[in-house]
């Protein structure tokens, strides 16, 4: 109810047909969002923006929803923003002739110079007024800006970003000096995103069809929402989905775009499980399989009509040029006779011995160079272990049972000992099997087992109880480690003076926008490990909490002596979870958060950025099977 158009000032008035949009049209809709709390509320403030656009100027959509979230493109594109703060407060000062010691004294202060640059922007009165920055400029702008690189680089970045600075009034330079540290955080993701285009594009849609789009039925706006995610689950790329929308309508997402070779789908991920009755339970008269669990880096392996071949991370990152070896090999792994044009496959790529054939550990596979790697360089080998096939001669795959996607990819790829192999897997029903499985997956260098419902479809981006992970390490524990992003720090003592000796970490709740404290942390560091961290995070402290932080301001134990910007992913061990009043996870559900007993650092997760920490519905799922409720 809280919903009703007409009850919420949404509306930014000033676009104005086939003329170029205004950057500050898309700041002032920033500031609105940026002042609202509640999640639809920004999601009708989002949509109505995005509904006027849609009769303006359609085609500058896509712009405004990579500026909206901060990006530059796709996430395959790799290219980002993240300026250091000296470029920036040294642009700040060039455009507003202020010394570089009172920015500086001000961002001491206050911890944000995006607000610095707008207050110090309207102090200063100009002979004459530049014209107004567009929305497509500045995208070019940015863009520019991230791709130059090289020792000429700086001086040009300054000098793109004095320009627009000195184009800016109000919130604009504000805005701007965020979306150049790669810090716009205003609360919007892709989630947010889809649902508001979900209900603009209908709503354009009613509009050209002279219907009233004020009144569309909620479930015609539901099954717009389901298409739209479901598609960018398979297809994340904006652009190619708001083009099929517009040319085939909303509600018509799903029969028009599909798997693309080329372009990443988000990854089905699993489900964490305590024991082996658990799945006997949960799997009770289905056939299921049990698979090795692998410990390297997933890698989803693209192979183009073309002959072009791209290989993407768990988050859809570029990360071809990582892996030259398995390119130049993967024409090999293909059956003699049998007529592969494209496929996507779905794999983990695993540090390999090639003198003793067999698995490396993890941290072997972490010293691969990441970037610019030639095959000559390459001093740790690698082996595919391929466990799913999606897409075939572009023929999507995903709807399909997993036993038959199995058969399929069998049927068409070949093992090469060593390089490319098939995941071990045997169908099995009793414990004793399962247990005798789960310990020779360990033996043989494995996390233990991925158990998987033989009819199940290919769930992209779900997190689905149709794949389940055992995970040996933590069958004593709560079934499976915990990514956390380290939002505060305390100042060691002893040993640890000078360094941070303990952290406060939180997880990101994708709903709100927000980072819930969850522990604080102090072991399972080692010397290195704390001196290291302390490296990385000096560079990040913040002088006060962001808004966005949930925390119990009132209790020392979750008020750190150094705030941090979000960017840090901890991987961590617990033994249990309980109830605390000090902490902010799941507080919503529980009136009191949950936190982690007895925590426990077990490594950096650098694959991972802040949003793609454990969620807090994780963390109460996590809870409440453990407490059986
Ligand atoms: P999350 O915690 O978000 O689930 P994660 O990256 O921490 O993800 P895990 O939970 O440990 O990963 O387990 C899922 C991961 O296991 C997959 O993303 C994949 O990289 C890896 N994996 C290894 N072997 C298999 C397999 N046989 N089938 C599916 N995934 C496998």
């Amino acid at each position: 109810k809280e919903l009703a158009a007409d009850k919420i000032d949404t509306k930014v008035a000033g676009l104005e047909k086939s003329k170029p949009i205004l950057y500050s049209l898309l700041c002032k809709t920033f500031d609105k969002i940026e002042q609202e709390s509640s999640r639809l509320k920004i999601i009708e403030i989002v949509s109505e923006f995005f509904f006027e656009v849609l009769q303006n100027s359609p085609e500058s959509l896509v712009t405004i929803i990579y500026l909206s979230i901060n990006k530059l493109g796709p996430d395959y594109d790799n290219l980002e923003l993240g300026l250091g703060e000296t470029l920036l407060i040294k642009s700040i000062c060039e455009s507003t002739g202020r010394s570089t010691a009172t920015i500086k004294a001000n961002y001491k202060e206050t911890g944000d110079l995006g607000s610095i640059a707008q207050t110090s922007r309207s102090r200063q009165s100009l002979m004459f007024k530049p014209k107004p920055l567009t929305i497509e400029t500045v995208f070019k702008n940015l863009k520019e800006i991230a791709e130059s690189t090289g020792s000429a680089s700086q001086s040009k970045k300054i000098g793109i970003i004095v320009r627009m600075l000195s184009s800016c009034n109000g919130v604009e330079a504000k805005f701007l000096i965020r979306s150049l540290e790669g810090k716009l955080r205003i609360g919007l993701a892709d989630k947010s995103i889809l649902l508001a285009l979900a209900k603009s594009l209908l709503s354009f849609e009613y509009q050209k069809q002279g219907k009233n789009y004020n009144k569309i039925d909620p479930s015609l706006i539901s099954d717009a929402e389901l298409q739209i995610k479901d598609t960018f689950n398979q297809v994340s790329n904006y652009e190619v989905i708001i083009k099929a929308a517009m040319e085939h309508g909303v509600l018509n997402l799903k029969d028009n775009v599909s798997l693309q070779p080329g372009i990443p789908l988000k990854p089905m991920l699993a489900k964490p499980t305590k024991a082996i009755t658990e799945i006997l339970d949960k799997f009770s008269n289905t056939n299921f399989t049990c698979e090795y669990k692998y410990d390297g880096e997933r890698a989803q392996i693209h192979l183009l009509s073309d002959g072009k071949v791209k290989i993407y991370s768990r988050n859809s990152e570029d990360m071809t040029e990582r892996y030259p070896d398995l390119i130049q090999a993967l024409s090999n792994f293909i059956k003699p006779g049998k007529s592969v044009k494209s496929l996507i496959l779905d794999s983990e790529a695993v540090a390999w011995d090639r003198v003793d054939k067999k698995i490396l550990p993890f941290q072997v596979l972490t010293t691969r160079k990441r970037k610019d790697v030639k095959l000559e360089d390459i001093k740790v080998q690698i082996c595919v272990f391929a466990f799913d096939l999606l897409c075939l001669n572009d023929e999507p795959l995903i709807h399909k049972p997993f036993n038959e996607r199995r058969a399929i990819m069998m049927d068409h790829l070949q093992i090469t000992p060593g390089q490319f192999q098939f995941a071990t897997y045997k169908n099995l029903e009793n414990i004793e099997e399962i247990q005798q499985f789960l310990d020779q997956s360990i033996k043989d260098s494995c996390e233990g087992l991925m158990i998987k419902l033989m009819s199940s479809t290919y769930e992209p981006s779900q997190r689905s109880s149709n794949w389940l992970k055992l995970k040996k390490d933590y069958l004593q524990d709560i079934g499976d480690s915990i990514d956390l992003v380290c939002l505060g720090g305390y100042h060691g003592k002893g040993k640890r003076t000078g360094k941070y000796g303990g952290f406060l970490l939180g997880c990101y709740n994708p709903d709100s926008g927000e980072y819930e404290t969850t522990c604080k942390i102090g072991t399972g560091f080692s010397d290195e490990d704390f001196a290291s961290l302390s490296e990385k995070l000096v560079g990040t402290v913040i002088s006060q909490p962001k808004t966005y932080y949930r925390y119990d301001k009132d209790n020392s134990k979750s008020s750190p002596d150094v705030w941090f910007e979000p960017n840090l992913v901890f991987e961590i061990r617990t033994a249990d979870l309980s109830l605390s009043p000090v902490y902010k996870t799941g507080a919503d559900k529980y009136g009191k958060g949950i936190s982690l007993r007895f925590p426990r650092f077990i490594r950096l997760r650098d694959d991972k950025g802040p949003e793609d920490s454990t969620s807090p519905d994780q963390i109460i799922e996590l809870y409440e099977s453990q407490v059986n409720i």
